[in-house]
């Protein structure tokens, strides 16, 4: 019962989990992770997560030391062990214990850890009164750099926005990309709605891409027969939207209702938002993913 932890290749008592602080994922920040959560026992678009931590691991060159089956069955196992029903999930891949200042060529094997414990909850008056952001000084870097696309374990800039949205006591803001177009949220991908179309940043704006961003743009093209375009969004955009939200797997559909002190629409979640935050509850009660 509670927090189950799997490392390398057994599972472990939470307290007795240990990695060395040879470890490059420890030392320089080098590996990947994902965040996955279960609804009812069935972890939400697990091939999904797989796949992104797939393309991570090959983009970092760091080898995955299971197979995708394998890491499937270890995550359920997990799961079970945990007796959570809704559950988060954590799967982390970092380089291994190395001898040779941050060459990774003198590395030994990768570190593979699962964490499942409960899933943190964001307040729910978000959800029914929505938030109140802002555009945050970091910047990101630009995709030539390390890429948005690969989830590693560097949340530098990320977490000096999260530090910025403390101190102004909110939960969420918005990235710019170096070129100052709208990337992504701390921890969100972020879509705008104007006059019926469905606006998000394209992946070459600098942003992950998001496994719940991608649930949202399949439900609004295949159910709400809503026009979806992925393109480059500036500030203005956030400023004259009619809707806006942020999604990630654990809040899923968070209402945006001001930026920078700015109402967003009516400053209440919009009818566009509302009805596709019931389609996404309905999918996972359904477990039609
Ligand atoms: N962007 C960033 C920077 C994130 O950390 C996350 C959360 N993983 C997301 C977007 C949303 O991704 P997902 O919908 O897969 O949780």
């Amino acid at each position: 019962m509670g927090i189950v932890v799997y490392l390398n290749d057994q599972f472990v008592s939470h307290s007795e989990a240990r990695v060395s602080i040879f470890d490059h994922g420890y030392l320089f920040g080098d590996g990947i992770f994902e965040t996955l959560r279960s609804y009812d026992g069935v972890i939400f678009k697990l091939p999904e997560h797989l796949n992104r931590l797939s393309d991570s691991a090959r983009y970092m060159r760091i080898p995955l030391p299971l197979s995708m089956g394998d890491l499937e069955k270890v995550s359920y196992e997990a799961l079970e062990r945990s007796s959570l029903k809704d559950a988060y999930l954590r799967i982390t891949l970092s380089r291994g214990v190395g001898t040779k200042g941050i060459d990774p060529d003198h590395c030994g094997v990768p570190t593979l850890s699962v964490i499942v414990k409960e899933v943190p909850r964001y307040p729910p008056e978000c959800y029914t009164s929505g938030i109140q952001t802002k555009i945050l000084s970091i910047r990101k870097l630009a995709e030539h750099s390390l890429s948005s696309r690969v989830k590693s374990c560097n949340y530098q800039t990320n977490i000096l926005a999260k530090m910025e949205l403390n101190q102004h006591g909110m939960i969420e803001g918005f990235l710019l990309n170096h070129e100052g177009f709208v990337a992504e949220g701390s921890v969100s991908n972020v879509f705008v709605i104007k006059n019926g179309t469905l606006l998000t940043p394209s992946l070459s704006c600098g942003c992950l891409e998001g496994i719940t961003r991608n649930t949202v743009i399949e439900l609004c093209s295949q159910e709400l027969n809503l026009i979806v375009r992925q393109t480059r969004l500036a500030a203005y955009d956030l400023y004259t939207a009619d809707e806006c939200f942020v999604t990630n797997t654990i809040m899923e559909i968070i209402p945006v209702v001001g930026v920078n002190g700015w109402t967003i629409g009516q400053g209440k979640p919009g009818p566009i938002t509302l009805g596709l935050s019931r389609l996404y509850k309905d999918l996972v009660k359904n477990k039609g993913y």
